[in-house]
């Protein structure tokens, strides 16, 4: 290949003074407890490596990913130690890995604590499970004599319904504190993004939001202290004129009623950009909106060009993405519309 191929013709338009500000914001939410930083998911389709940079950056010294190679990925830009690896040793293989990468391992059943011992021990995480009844130690493994042997940086656990008032909140906080009690740590950790804002209670000495880092308001109290963070972009690929009576896309699910002015976009359901929005969704071109007609298609959606005369082929709009809105309009969670946004995107930082 003589030259690397040209830019794609969707990116993702990234606020890392946001992204900072909201990390900032969270830390001081928390109270006397530090806030760490969920970047699994390529840190929820924002991009990992650029969220590290930034959020380390601004303070933050905890990360939280799923997978090893998640862990690996971002080896070259954190102290290894403060990286912790929430689904934990499922093999000898991974535990040997984490020893030798000096990733900490978040510990989550007796069966991966003896692995974790096997493969030689040292500093781990351990994740109880206070009634998500999802990943994590049962309470009533906590007083095993492998449980006893490890040497536990943070105690966590995790809340189910953080972003309601539930009773399960208080019951969780009490068994987190419970265990506390019963298990030597060095920190203790409880809150993802909404549990920040059930008060001092729950922060212990290390929050892990995610969704709020990259602006999803898990709780409405907290919208105003989180900034978005990321907006698709598309360009023009194609501006067209259709008559009365024609129809636009699969399925001909959409008919003008009039003559009318179509601009398509590199930007389709394979980049996150699902069928729901199908005559639902709506880009921005200098302040004009312009909606999503007919069916969004895998790589290219159309849009009505009324409102935009002097759009050209070429221009860049922007998706109304605005997270609680959009997760209002699409019917989809705010994780949902992070986490999808694909792999196609340019990430355009400023
Ligand atoms: C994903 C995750 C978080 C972050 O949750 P948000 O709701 O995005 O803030 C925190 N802790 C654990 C264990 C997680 O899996």
């Amino acid at each position: 290949m003589p030259s690397p191929p040209p830019d794609p013709a969707l990116r993702l338009r990234i606020d890392r003074a946001a992204l900072a500000a909201n990390w900032r914001a969270l830390d001081a939410l928390s109270g006397a407890a530090r806030a760490g930083a969920a970047v699994k998911a390529d840190a929820y389709g924002i991009g990992a490596r650029l969220a590290a940079i930034v959020l380390r950056e601004a303070g933050c010294r905890d990360f939280f990913v799923a997978h090893w190679r998640e862990a690996a990925e971002l080896r070259d830009l954190l102290a290894p130690q403060d990286i912790a690896v929430l689904h934990g040793p499922l093999t000898g293989d991974e535990a040997r890995w984490a020893r030798a990468a000096g990733v900490r391992p978040v510990i989550n059943s007796l069966a991966q604590a003896q692995r974790w011992l096997e493969a030689g021990g040292g500093p781990c995480h351990l994740m109880i499970d206070s009634g998500i009844n999802r990943l994590g130690l049962p309470m009533a493994d906590l007083g095993a004599e492998a449980i006893a042997r490890l040497d536990i940086d943070m105690l966590l656990s995790h809340l189910a319904s953080a972003d309601e008032d539930s009773a399960l909140n208080p019951l969780q906080r009490a068994r987190w504190s419970q265990a506390r009690a019963l298990v030597p740590h060095r920190r203790a950790s409880l809150a993802n993004s909404a549990g920040i804002a059930l008060g001092a209670e729950y922060h212990g000495d290390v929050t892990r939001p995610g969704l709020a880092l990259y602006g999803g308001v898990p709780r409405p109290e907290m919208a105003g202290h989180l900034r978005q963070v990321a907006w698709p972009q598309a360009a023009v690929i194609q501006l067209r004129e259709i008559g009365p009576g024609e129809s636009v896309g699969y399925n001909a699910t959409f008919v003008a009623p009039r003559r009318m002015r179509l601009a398509v976009i590199a930007l389709g359901y394979a980049d996150g950009y699902l069928r729901c929005w199908s005559g639902r969704g709506a880009m921005r071109w200098q302040g004009a909106r312009l909606p999503v007609i007919g069916r969004v298609s895998m790589d290219m959606s159309v849009l009505d060009a009324a409102a935009a005369p002097d759009l050209a082929e070429g221009d860049w709009i922007e998706a109304d993405y605005e997270l609680p809105a959009a997760a209002a309009a699409s019917g989809l969670s705010q994780y949902e519309l992070l986490t999808l946004l694909g792999r196609r995107f340019g990430r355009e930082s400023g």
